[in-house]
């Protein structure tokens, strides 16, 4: 028997997380997979980070929290808001959550009625369209190309708006795209909602700290539309934190208090320990993020230049995060040496994942099937092993 409900089955699985599982069963058989399809940093998490998280487990934080984190920890966070975003937030304007996954999931379900229309730009991450799903909303996907270097145009802004729309969802830097939206990009955004006021924004800036082309800009920091954003930001990309699972989301008060009654019967607060390390991720030392950030750029050269050696691939430079989204359509329809035809993004990524031993994402689940996604948030070696393997097996589809 099997009683799973429509809810349930209207969702699809993560592409991201069962790329990555798949890759690792093959790697538990002994197959030497190189995994660049969940996005994840091999770096450590810092070690005065993880002395603070000692220190809160000897120090008995072995209590539930408040729902919304620590009073010291939103302290924390409002610190950092304003010293490198210059946003001014009240602590109780922010809350904390088991990942910013989790904060991007509790705005949904606290904005959106069943019918809303939720704007996504396309490429997207993965989670955004299934928790619109989930909310019992209506995607709005907005095609954004290569030639546009993946960034949503004022007038496709425009365009998209309806009387139902309840919020858009923006990421820069881009996962999986890597584009940056500069102030002026944004600028032009914001022209647009001001004149509708009913349009609420969901700001996704995990990748923050992830930029190539200067200073991170905000979509919060237009006074004229502040309080419509919800800011959704994390320790797991800057401060490798991924498995601390410790996201917030600062905005208005209402929408905080909606998260707060939601998550009350729901998870609680996220863990008292992460809590704690991640108070010293945003209070303490920042020089190893700038470290990882200046590694994440050198790998960013490198995977470009080892791309352009690839034919038929077609790649725009990404200015932030660690992933590339290379076009590679120009595969579809060719046959692989058992006798199988490449249909589409699906089929590239799981043949170089048997034929290359290469993880990667199909594009379709962000949004776009001419494209896969590939992490560079791997070692220089495995990205210059991988990248062969990916030129060789690619060469073997006539
Ligand atoms: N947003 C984006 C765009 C992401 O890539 C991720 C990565 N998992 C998240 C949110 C969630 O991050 P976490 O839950 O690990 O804080
Ligand atoms: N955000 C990362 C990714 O896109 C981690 C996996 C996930 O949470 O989906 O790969």
């Amino acid at each position: 028997m099997n009683q799973v409900s429509d809810r349930l089955n209207n969702l699809a699985p993560s592409a991201t997380l069962a790329m990555s599982q798949k890759s690792n069963e093959l790697k538990a058989q002994g197959i030497d997979v190189i995994n660049l399809s969940v996005g994840e940093t091999d770096f450590f998490t810092p070690d005065s980070i993880k002395a603070a998280g000692k220190r809160a487990i000897d120090e008995n934080y072995s209590f539930y929290s408040p729902v919304p984190g620590y009073m010291s920890l939103r302290q924390a966070i409002a610190r950092k808001l304003k010293r490198e975003n210059g946003l001014d937030y009240k602590p109780e304007q922010v809350i904390c959550s088991n990942g910013a996954k989790q904060s991007v999931c509790n705005a949904i379900l606290c904005m959106v009625n069943p019918g809303d229309e939720v704007i996504i730009p396309a490429p997207y991450w993965v989670s955004y369209e299934q928790m619109v799903i989930l909310a019992e909303g209506k995607c709005v996907i907005v095609k954004t190309g290569l030639e546009q270097n993946f960034k949503m145009t004022a007038s496709q802004l425009e365009e998209a708006i309806t009387p139902r729309t309840k919020a858009l969802i923006l990421c820069s830097p881009s996962n999986p795209t890597g584009g940056v939206y500069s102030k002026a990009e944004l600028k032009a955004l914001v022209d647009v909602l001001v004149k509708h006021p009913q349009v609420m924004v969901i700001s996704d800036e995990i990748y923050e700290h992830i930029n190539y082309v200067g200073s991170h800009e905000s979509i919060a920091q237009f006074p004229e539309i502040k309080d419509r954003v919800a800011i959704i930001n994390g320790v797991s990309k800057a401060y490798a934190m991924t498995g601390y699972r410790l996201g917030f989301l600062a905005g208005p008060d209402w929408l905080v208090k909606a998260c707060n009654k939601l998550q009350g019967q729901y998870t609680s607060g996220p863990c008292s320990i992460a809590q704690k390390a991640a108070e010293e991720a945003f209070d303490g030392d920042q020089t190893p993020v700038v470290e990882m950030g200046k590694a994440f750029a050198r790998r960013r050269d490198l995977v470009m230049q080892l791309i352009r050696e690839i034919p038929g691939l077609e790649c725009n430079e990404p200015e932030g995060a660690f992933y590339v989204f290379p076009r590679c359509s120009s595969y579809f329809g060719k046959t692989a040496p058992d006798g199988s035809t490449i249909g589409g993004s699906l089929d590239l990524a799981l043949y170089l994942l048997n034929e290359a031993h290469v993880a990667c994402v199909a594009g379709v689940a962000f949004g776009d099937d001419d494209y896969v996604r590939m992490s560079y948030a791997t070692s220089e070696d495995n990205l210059r092993e991988a990248f062969r393997r990916v030129g060789e097996a690619l060469a073997k589809l006539k």
